[in-house]
């Protein structure tokens, strides 16, 4: 079993100035939450963190990681809580180990490669600290090695994940040495028939391998020095799952498989790399196309080396990978590669350091590459935190990936247009949301609908999809489609009846009349009247057509009647603020002309009538319903005003006062004459003038004629 001194030693080793006390109070924590729990292999469950956190070291983690290490078990299986592990051990440490428990309560359930993928990404996503992944990862490596203890059930399904989303997970680290153990662990207990099979083969051939690997190395080791190259060479078998891969891949049998050996030459310099690729060249004979020149062209993760493949002396092939001693210690140890220990004590704000490591990547890549932009974006697109997206689940567990800022509506159209169409809020892990929430990842969204619910105009405002984008609009096309339709439909049938126009066949004269307007359906006449692009009228003109309808004489008087009615009442010589076109009427009770002050009344459905100002009708009316309106100066309209005349009872007076009026040009449309109990003259007349000084100069002129006793307006 490891112990804390391994631990310690290990971490001193890279980073001599770690804060070791971190670690010890960490373990001493964990020990006594862990206290009386044990592995199923029968050993004290400390033993578990305890080798985690070794393998943390191995991994060159700083002590805040390999502290959340020690600990990574007590939020999920012991008493102990958040607070007291911030308060103890630091923000850092908490959130570390937060993480890693929030990653293993996913349930992974799709084998499919895109969902592996998703997850992979989600994984870095959810991760605000590249270190929550790394203690997963030693965890998970861990469980793996530990394997045999569990269910054999269980094993496969612990295994399939490993292989799809932690081994993966650890090569886009950079990690190979952990990817290859996780992988050859998977390999075993999915397929122990293949992985003895391939073991034993490679196991009879050991001597072979290992004079091969000598003659090969001494070799390349002559025609180096005659060049001028000090060289370490590695010869090393392949690992079982990778040889597997090429036995199933090239389907040879695994006794007829040669490349299984590979070498690693290890040179000082970059011009030295491609001096040995032409030696190399110059021994053996390339195999075409496997050259792969991973120094001009770095992996995302920052892998670089020369891969070629050759014939090798007994004429099997050989893959040689050259690479300078900075580029192999990269290759080892990934990710960790670029911490810095040397500066401060390793405890610097996580992102800093990945920061710094993607700054890194920057600047050897602008060194390297012609198209820097292209690789940042693919150094972004996969080994950054994915910052422009989010990724949550299915409350079955399904992951789906979207636009960062995307909200439940997103998620609802990303399942069914339905549950789109109908959502009313949503449950992000279990609390209640609002439509235009933002979904962070990792979390379980659960949708809720009704059958009563729509979608609104609203909604594009903060949805992120194309999709739910168009799916809303296409709602809302649909649905203000069938209101003009049915408006549409009112209107005309409305029209028809006032008509008293009997129709036999509604359905066919409307088909064919939609035809003639070059409208594909009777709906499409209906909507094109309720949106107000074909009068009602024109179409009961069309039918009356259709119908043979004639206009009886009567009806036309009438209408004709209507229509100068119509033109008298109306009044073009009123302005009201905001409001063209509008209906105006002016008011029978009291008579309005220009130059009065007047007051507009909205009545129901026949526009505005004008009152003068002081009319007694407009006291008592509704004060919503009353409109300003100014008179527009215009000479052209005439308006009605009365009259009331008071004279001397005798005869020619009634020609008299019509003169006086004549002569002032206004016209008489009226006149009633009468005789008072005491003998007096009364005469009631309508006159049409232009204005209020128009009216008084006839009032004016009336009151010149001699016997008048008074004239006024009433
Ligand atoms: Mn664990």
């Amino acid at each position: 079993m490891i112990r804390l001194n391994d631990i310690i030693e290990s971490l001193l080793s890279y980073h001599p100035k770690a804060d070791v006390r971190l670690v010890e109070k960490a373990y001493v924590y964990s020990a006594k939450a862990h206290q009386g729990q044990v592995r199923l292999s029968g050993e004290p469950y400390l033993s578990h963190p305890l080798e985690v956190a070794y393998l943390l070291t191995k991994m060159k983690m700083d002590e805040v990681c390999v502290a959340a290490g020690l600990l990574h078990d007590t939020l999920e299986d012991t008493s102990a809580t958040e607070e007291e592990l911030t308060r103890l051990f630091g923000e850092q440490v908490c959130n570390i180990v937060k993480g890693v428990t929030k990653i293993s309560k996913i349930r992974f359930s799709s084998r499919e490669q895109k969902q592996a993928e998703n997850i992979r990404k989600m994984i870095l996503a959810m991760a605000s600290d590249i270190r929550v992944v790394l203690v997963k990862l030693a965890d998970r490596l861990h469980n793996m090695r530990t394997l045999g203890f569990q269910k054999p059930e269980k094993q496969k399904i612990i295994a399939q994940e490993t292989l799809d989303i932690y081994a993966p997970l650890a090569g886009r680290l950079g990690i190979y040495w952990l990817k290859a153990e996780l992988e050859d662990l998977c390999f075993y207990y999915l397929d122990p028939e293949m992985y003895e099979k391939i073991k034993n083969a490679i196991a009879q051939r050991k001597e072979e391998q290992e004079r091969f690997i000598k003659e090969v190395k001494e070799i390349l080791e002559k025609e180096l020095t005659k060049a001028g190259i000090k060289a370490h060479i590695k010869g090393r078998q392949k690992h079982l799952y990778s040889i597997y891969r090429k036995v199933m891949s090239k389907n040879i049998p695994v006794d007829q498989l040669h490349d299984i050996i590979g070498f690693r030459v290890i040179v000082d310099s970059v011009r030295e790399c491609y001096e040995t690729l032409g030696v190399v060249h110059s021994i053996w004979k390339q195999v075409p196309g496997r050259f792969k020149d991973y120094i001009s062209l770095p992996k995302e993760n920052m892998y670089q080396s020369l891969h070629t493949t050759v014939i090798g002396p007994y004429g099997q092939k050989m893959e040689i990978q050259i690479r300078t001693w900075e580029m192999d210690r990269i290759a080892e140890e990934g990710i960790a590669a670029h911490w810095k220990y040397k500066e401060g004590k390793g405890t610097k704000e996580a992102d800093e350091k990945i920061f710094s490591w993607l700054r890194q990547i920057i600047e050897e890549s602008q060194q390297h590459l012609s198209d820097s932009r292209e690789f940042l974006e693919n150094v972004k697109m996969n080994l950054n935190l994915f910052p422009e997206e989010v990724y949550v689940f299915t409350p079955k567990g399904e992951v789906k990936s979207f636009p960062k800022g995307a909200t439940p509506v997103d998620f609802a159209y990303s399942i069914h247009s339905d549950i789109g169409d109908r959502c009313v809020a949503a449950k992000v892990d279990g609390r209640l949301v609002p439509l235009d929430y933002k979904l962070k990842s990792g979390s379980v969204v659960e949708i809720i609908t009704s059958s009563k619910q729509h979608p609104s105009k609203d909604w594009l405002t903060f949805v992120k999809t194309p999709r739910a984008r168009s799916k809303i609009r296409q709602w809302l096309r649909r649905h203000e489609r069938e209101k003009s339709i049915s408006l549409g439909k009112e209107m005309l049938e409305k029209a028809i009846s006032q008509e008293h126009i009997k129709l036999g066949n509604k359905e066919e004269i409307l088909t064919s009349i939609a035809a003639e307007m070059s409208l594909q359906s009777v709906e499409d006449l209906y909507a094109q009247i309720g949106i107000g692009s074909i009068s009602a009228n024109q179409v009961i003109g069309k039918i009356k057509q259709k119908l043979h309808i004639k206009e009886s004489p009567l009806r036309l008087v009438t209408k004709l009647v209507n229509k100068i009615r119509k033109k008298k009442t109306e009044t073009k010589g009123i302005k009201i603020k905001g409001l063209d076109d509008i209906v105006v009427h002016l008011a029978k009770c009291c008579y309005p002309i220009p130059g009065d002050p007047v007051i507009g009344f909205i009545t129901r459905g026949k526009g505005i009538t004008i009152h003068r100002y002081d009319c007694k009708s407009i006291k008592e009316a509704d004060p919503i319903r009353l409109i300003d309106v100014t008179w527009e100066s215009t000479d052209e309209q005439t308006y009605p005003a009365k009259l009331m005349v008071l004279s001397i009872n005798k005869m020619g007076m009634l020609a008299d006062i019509s003169a006086a009026i004549a002569k002032k040009e206004a016209n008489i449309i009226s006149a009633n004459v009468d005789s008072t109990a005491d003998n007096k003259g009364i005469a009631f007349f309508t006159v049409e003038v232009k204005n209020l000084d128009h009216l008084n100069e006839v009032i004016r002129s009336i009151k010149r004629i001699k016997d008048i006793i008074s004239a006024k307006r009433i």
